[in-house]
């Protein structure tokens, strides 16, 4: 079998009422489709990742410096072909663009693996399950959300019985950092310290005691911030704080995590198994959050996975994108034995409920059971791809 041709789509939806974390504002949601043809007629589809830039950078990487690596090659060396996209692009990749471009191939590669081998990704990956549990991502700050809003969306969570809900924090003017002046849009929606922690209180009152609640500060605090927000929002009980401080902050990460008696989780921005080799080793961790578009596709998260088993670490993959991505991390965690859950985000977002042929298999009790067709067992439904298309 033989790589005869690689394709893009450049895929863009508009929200209604854009939410925003600490450091975004998500007006647009982008997706970058991949698809490679085999000279077998079998056709593998993944998601490359596209987020904090416009989706065409990563497509250009695709067109003008990995297909030419990659066209006549055998798509079942999936290590090989990782390899020679890594190193060859050493130079000018490594991390961002380049990595993202990289995961979506070798995404597509698997499901044509998959395909060829006539099996669901997650069992010839070896299952350990063929069900995950997923939580509720939402709680961000809106316009027009007040706190009895945030209150409903938690108790709509709780009705459509998740045991996790994860919620956002930090949208305040100063964090102890310049960051969020950087950001598009940082004067909506701001909050104060006090404020923030009444809407985790509020939260936490509509979960209950018994159901899990993470809250995601997208590395805009400081260290000492980060320190001081921590320790009081210890009386509501969070299963972990995620992205405390900046990704490249290991040492500050670290610190925080010392003095804290909440879990760190992340870093989504970190990517790859050598930015994991640091967060994981030096301590800036409890929970590692790699995402399978951006962290390098199914070969090198599973070795993410792998070296985060051998610190007894679990793992919970980042995940807020397309439905392409969401159906890649089920199989994913159904075949990683410390994967303790994988987000499902709430947002309104098209490219999540309308790209794929086939429903989720969500079981109305916060389990999610991964399709059973072969390669990531899914479809790409065209008119989806017409109705979103930018290129
Ligand atoms: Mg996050």
């Amino acid at each position: 079998m033989k790589i005869t041709d690689i394709r893009t789509i450049q895929l863009s939806y508009r929200a209604a009422n854009p939410s925003m974390s600490a450091a975004s504002f998500n007006a647009t949601r982008n997706a970058l489709i991949v698809e490679i043809e085999t000279d077998a007629g079998l056709t593998g589809i993944a998601e490359a990742g596209s987020a904090g830039g416009p989706p065409a950078s990563t497509a250009a990487v695709i067109e003008h410096e990995l297909k030419p690596l990659l066209i006549g090659q055998d798509p079942l060396k999936i290590e090989y072909l990782w390899q020679l996209m890594f190193g060859r692009s050493r130079q000018h990749g490594r991390r961002g663009i380049v990595m993202h471009a990289i995961s979506g191939i070798d995404i597509a590669l698997w499901d044509i693996a998959g395909k060829a081998a006539g099996m669901p990704l997650y069992r010839l990956f070896g299952a350990f399950t063929d069900q995950v549990e997923v939580y509720a991502s939402g709680g961000f700050y809106q316009r027009g959300k007040d706190l009895d809003g945030l209150t409903r969306e938690a108790e709509s969570y709780v009705e459509r019985g998740f045991r996790a809900m994860k919620m956002k924090i930090g949208r305040y003017d100063f964090t102890g950092t310049n960051f969020r002046r950087l950001l598009n849009q940082p004067e909506l929606c701001v909050v104060t310290p006090e404020e923030d922690i009444a809407r985790v209180a509020a939260v936490r009152k509509a979960l209950g005691p018994n159901r899990r609640l993470m809250a995601d500060a997208n590395c805009v605090w400081s260290p000492a911030t980060a320190i001081k927000m921590g320790k009081a929002l210890e009386p509501y009980d969070l299963f972990w704080l995620e992205e405390p401080v900046a990704t490249d902050d290991v040492d500050g990460s670290a610190e925080v995590a010392r003095a804290l008696a909440i879990s760190i989780a992340g870093y989504e921005t970190e990517v790859g198994l050598f930015g994991y080799r640091e967060l994981i080793t030096r301590g800036a961790i409890d929970i590692a959050q790699p995402d399978l578009v951006w962290s390098g596709g199914f070969t090198e998260c599973r070795k993410i996975a792998a070296l985060a088993q051998a610190h007894n670490m679990t793992l919970s993959p980042h995940c807020f994108s397309s439905a392409l991505l969401f159906v890649a991390a089920l199989h994913f965690a159904a075949s990683s034995p410390n994967v303790v859950m994988v987000e499902w985000d709430q947002t309104e977002h098209g490219l999540r409920t309308e790209l794929l042929n086939e429903p989720f298999d969500y079981d109305g009790a916060g389990m999610m059971r991964v399709p059973e067709g072969p390669g990531l067992g899914v479809t790409l439904n065209r008119d989806t791809l017409e109705k979103y298309r930018v290129r």
